[in-house]
């Protein structure tokens, strides 16, 4: 690389930097710091040893016994601490239905645990790019994003449309598919292979050798890695003989057998446990009030199998490297990571090989030479507790001090940017126009990606969207389905206010909705916003084109999902989507068109 092109990236990253309102551009003096005298644990399978360590720049400068500090450099005394590369966390869902729930809350959560890089499998592409920005904008740990790939009705393809998870069901479906997301640059891929979940719920269609392996031949041309939703030993099986990189689960319907374990020495597999979302008890507690029923007797059982199976592989030679599902049911963000270590040993391993899974092999799982070991060049993701950690492993909890790329965001005196003690960002004001459905993209006037959204599960309601002509001329939006036998069948259509729904839209300037609609189903106008909440209200559209009003006085709250708690008040600076939804007779077939949708 010649020196021009090295500045020309210095200064794209720069610009980018401004671009995403970072606040966080610190200068050396902020980030230059000698941790003195600690007990260093560094990741590469040598014994921890009393040592020094130099931070400049975000990055290990010097290793060794009496390293002096250079002028302007910070010293910290860690005498009697230990010294650990920066944990992982490379299966998490960070999710409005999560504990904590929001970007900042979540990301605060994961420093507090001495987590500093995490993978998130839950955002749909559109979202990367203003998600990035906001992280840049705050102290977190450095995010990963999976694009989601499953089958149709597949595990992973029963919620959210297929923007979020792309449905593939061929080896050419497969290639299309990994082609079309690698414009978002998502850090890597989550496969859904294995429809089969956690052994009390529906066994959905799983994804085919064939499928699977064209999958992660097109995503390795791309320099992706390819993690798999795997539950069975069987689908463990498939998947390493397609060359996943990583199963990110337990495989947990019986024991590890010897074919198993060649396959994934074979194929350099590696094995993901998420130990902390299998826990019958759940990491909060919350699943012992479910001690002694059936469901509960079969966590055990699987959770025996998951346990021994860490052991197993482990033994086998097949590397172990952490990833929670936190986000999910009683798993919540930051401290299932600190558990899952605690399993790793109670699995069998030592409370070494625990933290090597943790740090250096996670690293090496998503290919990222620049950090997971504590040496000289590597990125200063720091993690400074009491206690030898190499003996009992519960002393990652006593954190005393955080680093993220050499810059401390947890310790005595830290103060985080207010960003972090916000819980969303702030309300953007946008234009009336929402779409009147003329681009050629897919694309609303606000520049947003149109989603569909229908009932999920295994009977489920096939809707067709299209952009279509108008008798009058322009175009329109047509939207078709033959609903599910389900209660709640429905069809929609999401008009995201802001890129990937990430920041709020402020509509206080309006009193309204206005659409031209035509529609042979009851459909109805939906808001969603922050935090999950919702506002809705009947359209009362008929066979032939009109024009209609909509005030926001006349959107009702409506109940949170899946929780209790108060309906929400319309604010109209927390509004993420606009919704089109229709229903009609279980079964039968509805359609709605609309067109200039724009507030008033
Ligand atoms: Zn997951």
């Amino acid at each position: 690389m010649n020196s021009t092109v090295l500045h020309a990236r210095r200064l794209a990253r720069l610009t980018g930097m401004l671009l995403a309102g970072a606040v966080v551009v610190a200068s050396a003096a902020d980030t230059d710091v000698l941790i003195r005298n600690a007990m260093v644990f560094d990741g590469t399978g040598r014994a921890p040893f009393a040592a020094s360590v130099l931070v400049q720049d975000g990055r290990i400068a010097a290793i060794g016994d009496g390293l002096k500090a250079p002028a302007h450099t910070r010293q910290v005394d860690a005498k009697g601490h230990a010294l650990l590369p920066g944990l992982f966390d490379l299966h998490t869902h960070w999710t409005p239905n999560a504990q904590p729930a929001t970007l900042p809350q979540i990301a605060t959560r994961y420093l507090a645990a001495g987590v500093t890089t995490v993978s998130d499998f839950h955002q749909p592409p559109e979202a990367y790019a203003p998600r990035r920005a906001w992280l840049h904008s705050i102290a977190a740990p450095d995010v990963k994003f999976a694009a989601r790939m499953s089958t149709p009705l597949g595990h992973g393809a029963d919620w959210g449309d297929e923007s979020t998870t792309r449905w593939v069901n061929s080896p050419e479906a497969a290639t299309a598919a990994v082609k079309a997301v690698a414009a978002y640059q998502p850090d890597f891929i989550k496969a859904f292979t294995d429809g089969w979940r956690y052994s009390n719920a529906a066994d959905n269609s799983s994804m085919d050798e064939e499928t699977l392996a064209a999958l992660v031949a097109q995503a390795h041309r791309q320099q992706l890695r390819v993690f798999t939703h795997t539950v069975m030993v069987k689908r463990g099986k498939t998947a390493a003989r397609a060359g996943v990189d990583a199963l990110a689960h337990s495989v947990q319907d019986g024991p590890a057998d010897a074919e198993l374990i060649a396959l994934m020495k074979q194929h350099g597999t590696r094995y993901a446990p998420s130990l902390a979302v299998y826990l019958p008890e759940r990491v909060d507690g919350s699943g012992k009030a479910r001690a002694g029923t059936e469901a509960y007797r079969q966590r055990e059982a699987n959770f025996a199998n998951a346990l021994h199976n860490v052991k197993t592989l482990h033994d086998a030679g097949i590397p172990i490297v952490l990833g929670t599902d936190a986000g999910m049911t009683g798993t919540p963000h930051g401290e299932s990571t600190l558990r899952e270590l605690e399993l790793f040993v109670q699995a069998g391993l030592t409370p070494t090989e625990a933290l090597l899974a943790g740090t250096r092999d996670s690293a090496e799982a998503l290919a990222l030479d620049d950090r997971g070991r504590i040496e000289v060049g590597k990125r200063a993701d720091l993690l400074l507790v009491r206690g030898r950690p190499w003996e009992r492993i519960s002393d990652v909890r006593n954190t005393e001090q955080v680093y993220v790329a050499g810059r401390q965001v947890v310790g005595k005196g830290v103060r985080l940017p207010a960003g972090n003690r916000a819980t969303a960002l702030p309300p953007r004001a946008i234009d009336a126009l929402v779409d009147d459905f003329e681009r050629g993209d897919q694309r609303t006037a606000l520049d947003t990606l149109r989603n569909d959204d229908a009932d999920g599960g295994n009977d489920r309601t096939v809707q067709v969207t299209a952009v279509i002509d108008r008798e009058q001329g322009g175009k329109a939006l047509s939207m078709q389905a033959r609903l599910s036998s389900k209660d709640d069948a429905h069809a929609a259509v999401i008009l995201p206010l802001t890129r990937g729904s990430v920041a709020p839209a402020d509509l206080r300037r309006w009193h309204g909705v206005r659409v031209d609609v035509r529609a042979d189903a009851t459909l109805r106008l939906e808001a969603r916003g922050l935090e999950g909440r919702r506002w809705s209200a009947p359209l009362a559209a008929s066979g032939s084109w009109q024009t209609l009003e909509i005030p926001f006085t006349a959107l009702q709250g409506q109940p949170p999902y899946r929780t209790k708690g108060p309906l929400p008040a319309w604010r109209g600076d927390d509004v993420q989507q606009l919704l089109f939804s229709g229903t009609g007779t279980p079964g039968k077939t509805i359609w709605f068109e609309i067109d200039n949708v724009r507030f008033y």
